[in-house]
């Protein structure tokens, strides 16, 4: 291992400028006897191709590689100018860290500079300190031991701070860091968090990451600057509110334990039901890149472009999971982009590309590896465990810079339980309910986001069993018992149907609910309501009506734009309706027109940034600003309507002339192409349009209120603020509210409503909904068996006496429990 020795550190030096600083650091290597004194030159060379600045006051001289015959030894040293020397216009330096480096051990010394790098505190410590033994270790270990850190003495905090719990069950992991950096991020001030001797700055989550913070631990949260106050007020209210926002324990669950003969391995529950089958072993493929590159700055480009890349492959996925599963299982998602925003880990990246040669790749998986290890290495467990999303976000970019993947993962074609050591979220997410019947991690816990999301995914899970599970050859029968977070080995006979008979019991229930899926969902008294799909693909529509969907009561038409690199043409549109429409054979379709802005946008549009994306140029605002776009899926709608019934639902009407003018251009294109009237709604999901629902029924043949958007505009909470999301109740009594007044409206003018909002498929919703007057429900395929079978079993009186209740509650907690 690499370490800096005191002896190659000179403290309190003066630098006219950089160049002087340069020949300093050099004469220190050269006394050292790390470098032939010509290297001297070659510091001063590189400064003409590349810039050495890190940040933080720290920059790292270092010579061109064509000149590496006159290094003696690999060898760092550190010159310390308190006052700072001008490095680039603007950027002063501190700490002059020259290296000399044969081969790249000297990356490990990268690695702790871009910890201190996270921290500006401690840059400004070891800028100040007196101690050459401080910079040594720190850039030798990249942590204190506690006994430097009480030698030697931290910066005095800032007058503006406050001392806090953090409760949050798991400490400051992933999730609600990312709740904290996003706040942070939202004000000019300086701010840092110290655990103890350890100072981060509040905007990286890396470095907040870095300070290990577990449940019950006391921080500092410190601010500087403008708007000092104001931040570590927004700061304190979130840490009090609780920073989580995904119940981090395994629902539980009212499961029938079982005693089992076989041999077992018992790990944690991490997902509940039962599986048996054979396993598989799950194997990741091997990322191979380049070692080297010619061109540095094709390099970086490559670099800025992959993670680009993966920050929409991020969004796609939050946008996936959260439509399926809701925000705070979609969490994760966002958590991951944040870490790609990290200036300390693309920094170093950057510079690896520069000083090495190295190809982008090379240098990205020595980065995100070096930062996952150093996090890998805190004693507390959960915390240790945020670098497996470090690693899972690490892969993803290294894979859009990968030469070649060798051995690439084949996802099981027969239904199978996957082991594996670790399943990242992205990889879970990715998985097919359809063939992966239960999961199996050697590591992992019950709040790893791969069990929320195998939670989500209705998959049975076991998580934190030991490496063993490796061991086990492909194909052979076992039992996973995700409700005691138990794998049986050579399940005897008795296990085999004791597994079977939980898995009947569990299924039977699902199973008459299924068969039944086809019948109308009729409510005791006889009320018919249609429960119909929310579907986003064209192969969507043929699993709708396989699940018992009397059609589709939205069709997100945004998701045919997401992933691309242009819009959709007319005919890749009409291509995909008609499948839809096929598949749906003769069950209506309501195409909802793009509903793009917001949280979902569109790289190829070219959108300008706003200040309030939900409150800007959002759905069919976009549309009347862009007609030629309307235009083009306008015809495809009415081209696709021939073959089968089509309604058109605008999103997003806010006001009347909205509408009008959408109707207008409608009505344009449908003479233009020659087709018949078809059917036209809306979508209720702005509180004006609520306000104004008796005027706006008389133009339109029914109503679908889209409760996420209604929620979230309604009670004023942005529905993907990762603290104040799961405030936003659909079931609020000032929804319920909305939702009545707008079924009035439209009953008045003689026409219906519907919901297609998350609270469609809600338990409660479903009674609140249809004793509001509610004729439609609009949910997500798997849900639909299990909405229907709820309804058959409702009374309308009780459901009217219900909503009625949850009309006069003062709250959503209230709300939720009516019984
Ligand atoms: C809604 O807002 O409730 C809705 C169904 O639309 P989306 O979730 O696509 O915004
Ligand atoms: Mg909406």
């Amino acid at each position: 291992m690499l370490r800096l020795d005191s002896s190659s550190v000179r403290l309190g030096a003066r630098a006219s400028d950089k160049t002087d600083a340069i020949r300093q650091v050099g004469q220190l290597l050269v006394e050292a006897q790390f470098i032939e004194p010509g290297y001297v030159d070659s510091l001063l060379a590189r400064e003409q191709v590349a810039n050495t600045f890190l940040g933080n006051g720290i920059a790292i001289p270092h010579g061109v590689p064509k000149d590496r015959d006159l290094i003696k030894t690999t060898g760092v040293a550190v010159l310390q100018v308190p006052e700072g020397v001008e490095w680039n216009p603007g950027d002063r330096v501190n700490l002059v860290v020259g290296i000399a480096a044969k081969s790249d051990e000297h990356l490990q010394i990268l690695g702790n500079l871009t910890d201190v790098l996270g921290d500006p505190a401690e840059a400004a410590r070891l800028a100040r300190t007196t101690n050459p033994e401080d910079i040594a270790a720190r850039l030798s270990a990249g942590k204190q031991t506690p006994s430097q850190a009480a030698a030697a003495p931290l910066p005095e905090d800032p007058p503006r701070y406050f001392d806090t719990v953090i409760t949050s069950p798991h400490g400051l992991h992933a999730r609600p860091a990312t709740a904290l950096v996003d706040i942070a991020k939202g004000f000019q001030a300086t701010l840092r968090a110290r655990r103890g001797d350890r100072v981060a700055d509040a905007k990286s989550l890396i470095a907040l990451l870095n300070l290990g913070v577990a449940s019950g631990a006391s921080i500092r949260v410190m601010a500087e600057g403008p708007d000092a106050d104001e931040a570590l007020g927004a700061l304190r209210a979130a840490i009090e509110q609780g920073l989580e926002e995904e119940e981090a324990a395994a629902p539980p669950v009212e499961a029938p334990s079982v005693e089992w003969q076989g041999l077992t391995l018992a790990g944690v529950a991490a997902s509940p039901g039962m599986a048996a089958g054979p396993v598989w072993q799950y194997q990741r493929g091997k990322i191979v890149v380049a070692a080297t590159a010619r061109d540095p700055a094709a390099e970086l480009v490559r670099l800025d472009r992959a993670i680009e890349a993966a920050k929409r492959e991020l969004a796609e996925l939050h946008q996936g999971v959260e439509t399926k599963s809701g925000a705070g299982k979609a969490a994760i998602f966002k958590a991951h982009a944040e870490l790609l925003e990290d200036r300390g880990l693309i920094n170093a990246t950057r510079e690896a590309v520069r000083a090495e040669a190295f190809s982008a790749g090379h240098a990205w998986e020595q980065s995100y590896s070096r930062q996952a290890e150093a996090l890998a290495a805190k004693s507390d467990a959960v915390l240790a465990g945020r670098a497996a999303d470090l690693r899972d976000v690490g892969r993803q970019v290294l894979r859009l810079l990968a030469e070649r993947i060798a051995d690439a993962p084949k996802l099981p074609q027969t239904p199978v339980i996957l082991l594996a050591d670790d399943l990242s979220p992205s990889d879970t997410a990715r998985l097919d309910p359809a063939y992966a019947l239960g999961i199996c991690t050697g590591a992992g816990g019950p709040t790893s986001h791969t069990a929320i999301i195998a939670r989500s995914l209705d998959i049975p899970a076991v998580v934190g069993i030991g490496d063993s599970v490796l061991d086990i050859p492909d194909g052979t029968a076992v039992v996973l018992d995700g409700n005691s977070g138990t794998l049986v080995l050579e399940p005897t006979q008795a296990d085999q149907s004791a597994a079977r008979q939980v898995q009947a019991d569990l299924a039977e229930r699902r199973e008459a609910e299924r068969r039944a899926c086809y019948r109308p969902a009729m409510m005791t008294d006889g009320t018919r309501i249609e429960v119909v799909a929310n579907i986003a693909g064209p192969e969507e529509a043929a699993k709708a009506v396989e699940a018992g969907g009397e059609g589709v009561g939205l069709l997100r038409t945004e998701f045919l734009f997401l992933g691309r690199e242009r819009a959709p043409t007319e005919d890749e549109q009409l291509a995909a309706y008609a499948q839809m429409i096929q598949a749906l054979n003769g069950l209506p379709m309501i195409i909802r027109t793009l509903d793009i802005g917001g949280d979902k946008s569109v790289p190829y549009m070219a959108m300008p940034a706003e200040e309030n994306p939900f409150l800007g140029e959002r759905g069919i605002r976009l549309c009347l600003n862009r007609p030629e776009l309307f235009r083009t899926q306008l015809r495809a709608i009415f081209r696709a309507a021939a073959g089968g019934p089509v309604r058109i639902m605008f999103p997003m009407i806010s006001t009347l002339e909205e509408l009008a003018r959408a109707k207008a251009l409608t009505e344009e294109v449908r003479r233009a192409v020659g087709a018949e009237p078809v059917e036209i709604g809306i979508m209720i999901e702005v509180p004006s349009a609520v306000m104004m629902a008796e005027e706006l029924a008389r133009q339109v043949d029914f109503f679908s209120v889209g409760s996420n958007d209604l929620t979230q505009y309604t009670l004023a909470v942005d529905r993907m603020h990762p603290l104040l999301s799961r405030q936003a109740d659909g079931l609020h009594p000032a929804v319920l509210r909305m939702i009545e007044r707008t079924v009035r409206a439209a009953e008045q003018a003689g026409k219906w409503v519907g919901v297609c909002g998350g609270i469609a498929a809600d338990p409660l919703g479903v009674i609140l909904l249809t004793g509001l007057g509610v004729r439609e429900l609009s949910i997500s395929i798997p849900s639909i068996a299990a909405v229907k079978a709820q309804i058959r079993g409702l009374d309308m009186a009780r459901a009217r006496g219900l909503a009625k209740r949850a009309l006069a509650c003062a709250g959503a907690a209230e709300v939720r429990r009516l019984r």
